[in-house]
């Protein structure tokens, strides 16, 4: 294998633990206790899994992490009127809404009402439009990670091609942008597109589709860093990504696996968010 494995839960436990050193300095120097209210509706397994993995990792870098669960009954009004009651609490600085929401629900809504100064998501329009004009803002937590990760590498990423397999609101779109505040010559591909020609004169393939293997390993460029986002479950009923890692790592410089990779980053970049906010909070 040629490629240098990106560590994403060893940089992740780094994230982590700068964050944890800031918040004892925050709590110690101004008296804030940084807080992250998660909120779960219904009984969704994957989403009861995570949302226990947030509030773990906010308990362990010294937030105040709360969870709050509401029946899957709950209405649109019913949630909106939580989240307006945590936009108004100032031990609160950052709101989480676990998606998917039960289908009562507009997510788009519900997204809309939490406060932009305490969407540690960064899902909101206004995060969103402030990503989008390269203004400080909250960045969505996976392609901040994905950022986080390429910057470990030590890779410079200016004048860069990079391809963006997968065009979600809260992946592809965004790690488009934020690799073009970065300098990279970037291309965002999806269902409509040639995949194969883009991946194959990308110096730089981020791969956020949700299909197992799509992208092949022959097709990647010799040399190439290759981040990949997909979590699917293969034959054997184990978490493997949207690239053929072992082939892609014959040719790649750099790669991520999965499990290991981009999934850890996420929620130490949620705690990032959220320690933000707390600062801002107090300015
Ligand atoms: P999504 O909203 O389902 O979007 C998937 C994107 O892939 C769409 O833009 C779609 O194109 C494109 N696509 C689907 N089939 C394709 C094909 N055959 N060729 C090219 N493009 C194709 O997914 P998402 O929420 O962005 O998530 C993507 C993957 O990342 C999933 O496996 C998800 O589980 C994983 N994920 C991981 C993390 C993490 O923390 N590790 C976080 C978020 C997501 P169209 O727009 O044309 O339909």
């Amino acid at each position: 294998m040629a490629a240098q494995i990106i560590d994403g839960k060893a940089i992740a436990a780094k994230v982590r633990a700068e964050v944890a050193e800031e918040t004892k300095r925050l709590k110690a120097e101004r008296g804030i206790t940084p807080g992250l209210t998660v909120v779960r509706v219904g009984d969704d397994p994957a989403s009861k899994t995570y949302v226990g993995g947030k509030k773990k990792a906010a308990e362990e870098v010294g937030f105040n992490g709360v969870e709050i669960h509401l029946p899957d009954t709950t209405t649109e009004a019913e949630l909106l009127a939580r989240v307006q009651a945590l936009n108004a609490d100032p031990s609160v600085h950052g709101i989480l809404v676990q998606l998917p929401l039960p289908k009562q629900i507009h997510p788009d809504v519900v997204i809309a009402t939490i406060d932009p100064k305490k969407d540690v998501d960064g899902f909101h329009p206004v995060s969103a439009g402030n990503l989008f004009i390269g203004r400080p803002g909250f960045r969505p937590c996976t392609p901040y990670g994905i950022m986080r990760l390429l910057q470990e590498t030590g890779v410079p990423l200016s004048g860069k091609r990079a391809v963006v397999v997968g065009r979600s609101n809260i992946v592809g779109k965004p790690m488009a942008i934020m690799l073009l505040q970065q300098n990279c010559t970037v291309t965002i591909a999806h269902s409509k597109s040639d995949v194969r020609a883009e991946v194959e004169r990308a110096d730089i393939v981020v791969a956020a589709v949700g299909v197992l293997e799509l992208i092949k390993g022959e097709w990647i460029k010799p040399g190439a860093v290759v981040i990949d986002v997909g979590m699917n479950r293969n034959a054997e009923g184990k978490l493997a990504g949207d690239v053929e890692f072992k082939a892609a790592a014959e040719r790649a410089s750099w790669i991520t696996p999965v499990p290991g990779g981009v999934g850890p980053m996420t929620i130490a970049m949620l705690m990032k968010n959220t320690l933000e906010a707390a600062k801002q909070s107090a300015r």
